[in-house]
């Protein structure tokens, strides 16, 4: 059966979406504020209208997929010279919020459409770009059971999986905390590999290990944000999104306004957005795929080359670098450490691997020669110093 439908906001998620419903033999009319965004849809099938109020006038279902909930909120009440899709939609009509917004924007969107005599619900989405395009999105949904049902043929055309999560705002409940969970395993995944990295491991070692182990997630198996495990996860296409950082930054910070909003303490939750809104907003990662959180991981980490294997032989001692008597020299991960049981030999190495691998052991093996055992091993050597009195430094 064919439904009237009205859809506004045809960007990479909308366009996609509505051209679904077009393929299916839905009457669809959109509107977008981007020229390019209603020829692309014209292309699609959807046939233009002039403004927002002219393309719901007529509509039984309206559908948004617009940025943000200041959007959403703006495009339901209109201003003083736009007339709002409230008050320009059929009585009785049903208004399918799809959106990622906050919990409370949504529940204000859906009493505004109520209060007018029309019925609401929030239905946001994952499965990003690729999902709309193939019409295998998730729907989280948030309404009166009735009104579920009565999206349900709609959505069933954009999505493969409809789930109903409560009443009004439990959509978007289930998308932020979903969401969460996302942003915090992609840190948790990335920094591990950069990890990895510095103590040896191959990418591939860790993910055949982790994604057959306890720290598998989706973060790991399907975005792995290295490339090569997973060929088609955004690290394999210089991290193109995918899901751009500017919407997980976007999505941890309507986290966090839950996590305000409602009192829970949730560190990790609140460290991830924070993480993300960096990564947006000053270390370029808007436009990437948020798994390019690893380059800024890696590029934080430590380089604490303070020598080349040679020049090292007599180099300053920093202040925070304080040598141990060899014969107390028990290998710590950070700590300080002899790199020879020779007493005239001081050093202060910051993986403990390095002090098993380069110690010499037998006497007369010379410094120099254990420097260049660490650096060929690629441990990371903090300082180093040489000793001809045979006194602790
Ligand atoms: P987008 O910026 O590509 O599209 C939004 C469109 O809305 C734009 O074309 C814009 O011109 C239009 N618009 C803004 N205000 C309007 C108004 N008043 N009237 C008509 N059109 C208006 O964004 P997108 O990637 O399509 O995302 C849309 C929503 O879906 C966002 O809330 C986003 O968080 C969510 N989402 C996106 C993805 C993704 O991978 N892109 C995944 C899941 C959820």
């Amino acid at each position: 059966m064919s439904t009237r439908i009205a859809f506004i906001g045809l960007g990479h998620m909308g366009g996609p979406m509505a051209a679904n419903l077009v393929a299916v033999g839905h009457t669809v009319t959109g509107f977008d504020l981007v020229p390019a965004a209603l020829e692309q849809a014209t292309i699609n099938g959807i046939t233009v209208a002039e403004s927002a109020a002219a393309a719901v006038a007529d509509a039984e279902v309206i559908i948004t997929m617009l940025p943000s909930g200041r959007h959403v909120l703006g495009a339901y009440q209109g201003d003083e010279t736009t007339p709002g899709l409230i008050a320009s939609a059929a009585p009785n009509t049903l208004f399918l919020e799809c959106s990622t917004i906050d919990v409370d924007d949504a529940r204000t969107a859906r009493d505004l459409a109520v209060a007018a005599g029309h019925r609401g619900l929030d239905a946001p989405v994952s499965g990003g770009v690729g999902g709309a395009t193939a019409g295998t999105l998730t729907f989280m949904v948030g309404a009166e059971a009735a009104d579920f049902e009565s999206a349900k043929p709609v959505l069933e055309v954009m999505g493969a999986r409809i789930v109903h999560c409560g009443g009004s705002g439990g959509g978007q409940a289930a998308k932020i905390c979903n969401n969460m969970i996302l942003g915090v395993s992609m840190i948790a995944v990335s920094e591990a590999f950069v990890l990895g990295e510095k103590l040896g491991l191959t990418h591939e070692a860790l993910f055949d290990v982790a994604s057959a182990a306890s720290g598998q997630c989706w973060a790991l198996t399907t975005n792995c944000p290295v490339p090569g495990p997973v060929p088609t996860s955004p690290a394999n296409r210089d991290y193109q999104p995918g899901f751009a950082g500017a919407l997980m930054a976007k999505d941890l910070g309507l986290a966090v306004n839950a996590l305000e909003s409602t009192g829970v303490s949730a560190e990790l939750g609140t460290l991830a957005a924070a993480i993300y809104r960096r990564f947006a907003e000053e270390d370029g990662g808007s436009g990437q795929d948020f798994s390019g959180i690893i380059n800024t991981i890696r590029a934080n980490s430590a380089v604490t080359n303070y020598a080349t294997p040679h020049s090292c032989q007599y180099p300053a001692l920093p202040s925070s670098c304080v040598s141990r008597p060899a014969s107390a020299g028990t290998a710590t991960s950070g700590g300080k450490t002899p790199i020879s049981r020779q007493p005239s030999i001081w050093g202060t190495i910051s993986s403990h691997r390095l002090s098993t691998s380069v110690s010499p052991r037998r006497k007369g093996t010379s410094i120099s020669r254990a420097i260049d055992q660490a650096w060929n091993a690629r441990y990371t050597l903090t300082c180093c110093r040489y000793s001809a009195s045979g006194k602790s430094p």
